[in-house]
């Protein structure tokens, strides 16, 4: 079927979302979602949104841009740090209006509890800056836009999983979708495309990232032509439940929790003197794999978050769900009893480049890609450089997500919809019967378990070039494997199997350019850190890395404005 609107957003999470709010009113709109749009992974964001609103303690925005240029290793774009932090309170009153039910203090105003690298006075002490829902922030904002896209009854495509982008004469003009529900390919043409289609943390064995995070939309963009830009920036979360990897959200040592290894000391005082278990989640996560390598963590790799001196009325209020998890899933009850925790894969901060206002750049001269968009966690602003804060993922999908709804209506009155030929669709057509009707011997789920146990071993927190170089190797023999994957079911409804191979296929793409580009930069910087560099190298590296297709790799400059790099002490 053909179908045709101003704008389509790929991505029902919190950036697309928000988007479609924005531009609803003015345009013809349509969300394609592969899973129902409240399934999307910023449903389980726990913690918070940051906004120096100051609700509970003194605070401004030039801290909070201070932080998330520190926290970046100074890789962050400071322009672009600097609309994010500014725009922030307004996000937070906005979301307030639209009817979040926020936590409160005492006083009634909206509650506000500390987060990692969070801090006043340019890192004297820790700050209350992330805004809550007890612990549950990102389902009641995710529910709360999804209820007023359907107000503003946004065309939704839900079930509909895309296959390709269509470009017509350079410029983007559509995509085509495969409707899960009936098997069907659709054409959807479009004045404006905007990706939003979230992190890709399911290529690690460990991860908190929900089963839809494979990154398609980054590897759809990739195909397309436009470069990746920062992958080898992957995000640690040091507190996954051990041996599951689901998060137990920062806003536990927020509260108050903390972390202990197996002599019964607070090691992050050793690592991170002032701000202790506050520090940004790089620098504990290598705390903690620190702990476990020098032989000071328990059986198994991992240790202790302790919250049960926080008091069961405090766990219960502000950590419900976290506390839930833990008693479901380990039969432990935090409130008696230490959490075991480790590192788990929790977000991307490379993706795909965009100017502030969400337009894709194609190459590093900043050329615009006519037509297409990008924002959330699949697009590099870039906000969060080599490192994101806790709580400032939130934030980046609802201001550059009305952003970019912006700046798509303002441009859709000069691009006309497209004609487009009958070839995407042909192309997709093929595609589809080549994966379906392949006789071959490799299973997806044998080969998807290579990739994820190999990124684990050798790309996660700690890196080196013999690691990385071997590990190329073998995800290259991975996708020659592949290409000998054999498909089951040749069902037309939910097939399920069907749609897990074209993610495969998108995911050990982005294995490789995450290698390589962890490869390329020869220091360590943020959460990119190499065992043969040990050591930040602004001389050489004070750069955004770009991977284009064909594994070219190239660089481009980072935006520096008020803060000049400094060390990184905590
Ligand atoms: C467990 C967890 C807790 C977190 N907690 C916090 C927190 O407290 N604070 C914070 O700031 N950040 C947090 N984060 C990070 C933050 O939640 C995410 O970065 C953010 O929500 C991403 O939003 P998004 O809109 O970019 O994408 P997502 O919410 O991931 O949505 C992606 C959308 O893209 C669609 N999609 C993808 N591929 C396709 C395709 N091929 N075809 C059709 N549709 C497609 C999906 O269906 C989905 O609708 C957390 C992350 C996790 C995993």
């Amino acid at each position: 079927m053909n179908f045709k609107h101003d704008i389509v957003i790929v991505g029902a999470g919190l950036a697309g979302l928000r988007a479609a709010v924005e531009c609803v009113e003015e345009a013809d709109v349509a969300v394609v979602s592969k899973v129902l749009p409240t399934r999307s992974h910023s449903g389980a964001a726990q913690g918070g949104i940051t906004a120096s609103i100051g609700n509970e303690e003194e605070d401004h925005w030039e801290w909070h841009m201070f932080d998330t240029v520190k926290g970046s290793d100074y890789l962050a774009d400071q322009d672009a740090v600097e609309i994010m932090v500014k725009d922030a309170p307004r996000v937070i009153y906005e979301l307030e209006h639209m009817g979040v039910p926020f936590s409160r203090n005492k006083d009634g105003k909206i509650a506000q509890r500390n987060f990692g690298g969070h801090t006043s006075e340019y890192g004297k002490k820790p700050v209350k800056r992330a805004c809550y829902a007890s612990d549950r922030t990102g389902r009641v904002v995710l529910d709360t836009l999804y209820d007023q896209c359907l107000r503003h009854r946004v065309k939704f495509y839900q079930e509909h999983y895309v296959l390709s982008l269509v470009f017509e004469d350079k410029k983007c003009a559509g995509l085509i979708t495969y409707d899960l529900s009936s098997g069907e390919l659709n054409l959807i043409e479009a004045r404006a495309v905007l990706l939003a289609t979230g992190g890709c943390g399911r290529i690690f064995k460990t991860t908190s990232n929900g089963f839809a995070s494979t990154g398609d939309g980054l590897n759809l963009a990739h195909r397309a032509g436009i470069p990746l830009m920062d992958m080898e920036f992957v995000q640690f979360h040091p507190t996954g439940l051990y041996p599951l990897g689901i998060l137990v959200s920062e806003a536990a040592r927020g509260e108050g929790g903390i972390l202990r290894n197996s002599l019964g000391e607070r090691f992050m005082e050793r690592y991170a003197p002032t701000v202790k278990d506050l520090a940004a989640r790089d620098v504990v996560s290598r705390a903690i794999l620190t702990e476990v390598r020098e032989g000071r963590s328990f059986e198994g790799g991992y240790v202790h978050l302790d919250l049960t001196h926080l008091g069961e009325k405090k766990i219960i209020e502000r950590l419900w769900e976290i506390t839930s998890f833990v008693r479901i899933y380990l039969g432990i009850d935090p409130v008696y009893e230490p959490i075991p925790v480790y590192p788990t894969c929790h977000y991307l901060m490379g993706g795909i480049p965009t100017d502030t206002d969400g337009r894709v750049l194609q190459d590093e001269s900043d050329a615009i890609a006519q037509g297409l968009y990008a924002a959330g966690e699949c697009a590099c602003v870039s906000v969060h450089g080599a490192n994101r804060l806790g709580c400032n993922s939130l934030l980046d999908t609802l201001v550059f997500g009305r952003r970019c709804g912006m700046a798509m209506k303002a441009d859709i009155s000069k691009i006309e919809h497209q004609p487009v030929s009958d070839e995407p669709l042909e192309k997709a057509k093929e595609m589809l019967a080549g994966l379906l009707y392949h006789k071959g011997y490799e299973k997806i789920d044998v080969v998807r378990r290579n990739m994820q146990s190999l990124m684990m071993d050798y790309c996660s927190v700690f890196r080196d070039e013999e690691g990385l170089k071997k590990e190329l190797e073998s995800i290259r023999s991975l996708k020659m494997r592949f290409n000998d994957v054999e498909i089951v079911d040749k069902g037309k409804n939910f097939n399920y199997e069907l749609m897990e191979a074209i993610e495969l296929g998108h995911q050990l793409d982005l294995a490789e350019v995450i290698l390589l580009s962890a490869l390329y930069r020869k220091e360590s910087r943020g959460a990119h850190f190499r065992e043969d560099f040990p050591v930040r190298d602004d001389t050489n590296f004070l750069k955004h890395t770009l991977v284009f297709k064909g594994q070219e790799v190239r660089y481009k400059p980072v935006v520096i404005t008020r803060f000049q790099p400094e060390a990184r002490v905590y």
